[in-house]
């Protein structure tokens, strides 16, 4: 990270976060501001994003702001290091996306793969709305009217920021430089990049209903570890185990770490060990889930005391987000003002432009 490194990240209030959320960015996000190697760091709760698929249920989303807030400070995300702000409450971001719109094809839209999959997954095919359909271009002015360098996100997101990047290249090009290129940041081990659900299906994901949620009580947590889809073969004890698609073993790959046997297995000295007598045979899913319920009690507990305790104080979390939004507004505005400039749509601060055109009719 370097001094001008301007990190952006955001979640959209459709659920409370989840373990997928934690492992795919919220970690990363709480080092990064820990480390406070950068110049501004932006975290944002996307509720204009997320009505353009929850048009028909606004009160999901309002009622999950307040959730996802929690859920940061829960986390550790600190509003005196950074800027926690709601989308909706920073008009300048539908005046760039409006200019925005104008540099994207309809049939780079539709080639979008993340869109592709949301489109079907959401039962869309026939009736997409047209702000979900173009969100990709929302998230692009999400991103550069920051004027963030770095995105820590998950997998699902590379494309996001490749169309964001392609826009503002394309905005650069016509207009000469005034927008940052953003990079996406992927967490370090592969399975973070894309946790799948307990359901074994490819992502976990507050739409799909297949989530473990950092506010879970521990005895949620337990069911949700002890009916989790494991090796559908594996049917006896001594039947061999497969580890690929077996949910139970990705998420000890994304949260155990060497501690952990002596604290909850010493029978095992690592987790290469327990992989290998698992694929033996004799080795039965009920002890490996747990394991992997114990590690998940110590990481979510923490986090579920400093939930309840920020929750006892909700005014304070609305005032919170009220000043990162104010704080949020500026920073946006600066850089709409620089766009105006480059776009040459601000007739009234530009004296020259009024000159030319007072001479040119004075010629007439
Ligand atoms: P929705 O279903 O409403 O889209 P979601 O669960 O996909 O919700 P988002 O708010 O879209 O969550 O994503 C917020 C951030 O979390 C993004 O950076 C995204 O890449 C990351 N993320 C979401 N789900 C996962 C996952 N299963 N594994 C890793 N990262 C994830
Ligand atoms: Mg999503």
């Amino acid at each position: 990270m370097a001094k001008d490194t301007v990190i952006l990240t955001g979640d959209r209030p459709t659920g409370r976060l989840h373990i997928g959320h934690y492992v795919g960015s919220l970690k990363r996000r709480v080092e990064l501001q820990n480390e406070g190697d950068f110049k501004q760091m932006f975290v944002f709760i996307a509720d204009a994003q997320a009505l353009t698929d929850n048009i028909d249920n606004p009160e999901k989303v309002r009622q999950n702001v307040i959730e996802v807030a929690l859920d940061y400070l829960a986390v550790g995300l600190d509003p005196s290091k950074i800027t926690i702000f709601i989308q909706s409450q920073i008009p300048e971001l539908c005046e760039l996306s409006f200019y925005f719109m104008d540099l994207v094809t309809v049939s780079r839209l539709q080639r979008n793969p993340t869109v592709k999959t949301e489109i079907g997954m959401r039962g869309f095919e026939s009736s997409i709305p047209v702000g979900f359909f173009t969100y990709p271009i929302s998230q692009a002015a999400d991103i550069t009217a920051f004027r963030a360098t770095t995105v820590p996100a998950g997998e699902d997101q590379r494309p996001m920021i490749e169309q964001a990047t392609e826009i503002v290249r394309r905005f650069n090009y016509i207009y000469g430089d005034t927008l940052v290129e953003p990079q996406i940041m992927l967490p370090q081990n592969a399975v973070c990049c894309r946790l799948p659900g307990t359901d074994g299906k490819a992502k976990m994901s507050k739409s799909l209903g297949n989530c473990i949620y950092l506010s879970d009580d521990a005895k949620t947590v337990k069911q949700s570890v002890m009916s989790m889809y494991t090796d559908p073969t594996h049917i006896h004890v001594d039947d061999p185990g497969h580890l690929e698609g077996n949910t139970v073993f990705t998420y000890l790959d994304a949260f155990c770490r060497p501690e952990h046997f002596g604290l909850y297995w010493p029978d095992y000295a690592n987790l290469d060990e327990v992989k290998e007598h698992y694929q033996r045979g004799g080795l039965g899913d009920m002890k490996v889930k747990k394991f992997l319920n114990n590690i998940l009690q110590e990481e979510l507990e923490p986090i579920r005391q400093r939930r309840a305790e920020f929750a006892q104080d909700i005014p304070a979390v609305y005032a919170m987000l009220r000043r990162g939004c104010e704080q949020a507004r500026e920073v946006a505005a600066q850089t709409l003002s620089d766009v105006r400039r480059a776009m040459k749509i601000n007739y009234f601060d530009d004296a020259d432009l009024i000159k030319e055109q007072a001479a040119r009719f004075a010629q007439k």
